[in-house]
């Protein structure tokens, strides 16, 4: 995985890399490309904010499928 990240994986990776599910290696790349792309770091810092919402709420991971609606609904608006 050492070849240049695209948008669309470093999104799908987002949510890995927020969970330090990553390793260091990848974390690196899509942390990389979140830097870089205009596109994408919005999405991160929402991710971000969302995630804290959510612990602070449930104080528990947001199960995928509400992950999944919310990440869904960020790209149509963000299209
Ligand atoms: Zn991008």
């Amino acid at each position: 995985m050492t070849e240049k990240c695209t948008c669309g994986e470093a999104l799908e990776e987002l949510w890995a890399l927020i969970d330090n599910e990553l390793c260091t290696e990848d974390a690196q790349r899509v942390q990389e490309h979140l830097d870089r792309c205009r596109t994408c770091y919005p999405q991160y810092d929402f991710d971000r904010a969302y995630r804290q919402l959510v612990a602070l709420q449930c104080r528990e991971t947001a199960p995928a499928e509400l992950r999944r609606k919310v990440f869904m609904r960020l790209l149509e608006d963000g299209a």
